[in-house]
């Protein structure tokens, strides 16, 4: 069967769908019953099918494993409150960061329908799956990788594209307490920090444990060369609200280009806010915490939207935070970009694609 996006469909002759308990969604613990996958060779995207979820029966010389050419996206569709619509937010956004992410790792080039058609392919077929819950996605996973079954160093000529996808529920962060890093990077100007690929969550898994260790849920990530300067915290973007100016790190080749991040600086602007993308020093956050100008301080992906921090540790020091309130910045703006999501306020910026 093939559809008019092009795209062969083979549906799941089972569901999991009744074994799933749609009130307590670990995040990505389940899976849908379908998957999209792409085959790249000969200098080209081929074969592009939704099939039943499966696992892949790949080399153990698959060059992917071992140098890690790899990169993914994720971003999540809403079950709109006021209509049967599905509502993706930002997914052309994903697709262009996928191609710069993609370009870094000496990937092939992505063309907008082999990644949109897939998506709205597979979000057809499974669209039954988005959650209804308050707070509740279902989290789309793109991800590419290099399949030539070769050892050498150099840019594979196979890839895949796959795209899966999991029901979500609300993510609550709790209290988070994070320890600025200044022995341990997470990236560094020049490398590959910008580009959503599988070595930066590698090269944090060590340093998160050792802070996990000492009571902190993430690490916030300092500059490589002179530990001095903020970039981000865990696998989020951070955000500062100090004198009322929102103020976050600039983009540079060692920071992710998050989404929410953007989508959060257009609003803030829209609502005649001061914004401010700047180098951010450790030392003007920890003066603005004594001095009190410090009134939020926060994590923003995906994942969990807007995470406020509780704690900022540096140098051995503890440093608390105020609490967010019903009329602090990040409380109001989780509950604009809530209303955009599920389709209860009007989208002014053409983020959101229905199906
Ligand atoms: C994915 C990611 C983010 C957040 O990006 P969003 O597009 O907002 O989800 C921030 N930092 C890192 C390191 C990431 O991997």
């Amino acid at each position: 069967m093939t559809d008019t996006f092009q795209i062969k469909i083979e549906r799941s002759k089972t569901t999991s769908k009744p074994n799933i308990d749609f009130e307590n969604l670990d995040f990505g613990k389940f899976h849908t019953d379908h998957m999209y996958i792409a085959d790249y060779n000969n200098g080209d995207w081929h074969d592009r099918r939704v099939i039943p979820f499966q696992n892949l029966s790949i080399s153990p010389a698959t060059a992917a494993l071992h140098y890690g050419q790899t990169v993914f996206e994720g971003f999540k569709a809403y079950k709109a409150k006021k209509s049967d619509d599905i509502l993706i937010f930002r997914p052309e956004a994903h697709w262009e960061r996928m191609n710069a992410s993609l370009e870094r790792v000496c990937m092939p080039y992505m063309p907008r329908d082999v990644f949109m058609d897939g998506l709205m392919a597979l979000a057809t077929v499974d669209r039954d799956w988005v959650p209804t819950q308050e707070g509740a996605s279902l989290y789309f996973r793109p991800f590419a990788f290099a399949m030539d079954a070769f050892i050498r160093v150099k840019p594979s000529e196979n890839y895949y594209f796959i795209i899966f996808c999991s029901p979500v529920g609300a993510y609550f962060s709790g209290q988070l307490n994070v320890k600025i890093e200044t022995k341990y990077v997470r990236s560094a100007e020049g490398g590959i920090g910008f580009s959503k690929t599988g070595g930066n969550y590698a090269a944090s898994l060590l340093p998160a444990k050792e802070a996990q260790k000492d009571g902190y849920q993430q690490i916030m990530w300092t500059d490589a060369k002179e530990h001095k300067y903020i970039e981000e915290t865990g696998a989020s973007n951070v955000m500062f609200v100090i004198d009322n100016v929102l103020i976050t790190p600039e983009l540079t080749t060692s920071i992710l280009k998050g989404v929410t991040r953007d989508s959060i600086i257009t609003i803030a602007k829209d609502w005649g806010m001061k914004v401010e993308e700047k180098k951010v020093s450790v030392q003007e956050v920890i003066e603005s915490i004594k001095n009190k100008t410090l009134q939020e301080a926060f994590g923003t992906g995906t994942a969990a939207v807007i995470s406020p921090i509780n704690v900022i540790n540096f140098e051995e020091i503890d440093y608390q935070l105020p609490s967010p309130t019903a009329t602090s910045f990040s409380t109001k703006m989780t509950k604009a970009l809530h209303d955009i999501k599920y389709g209860l306020v009007d989208d002014p910026y053409g983020w959101v694609v229905k199906i």
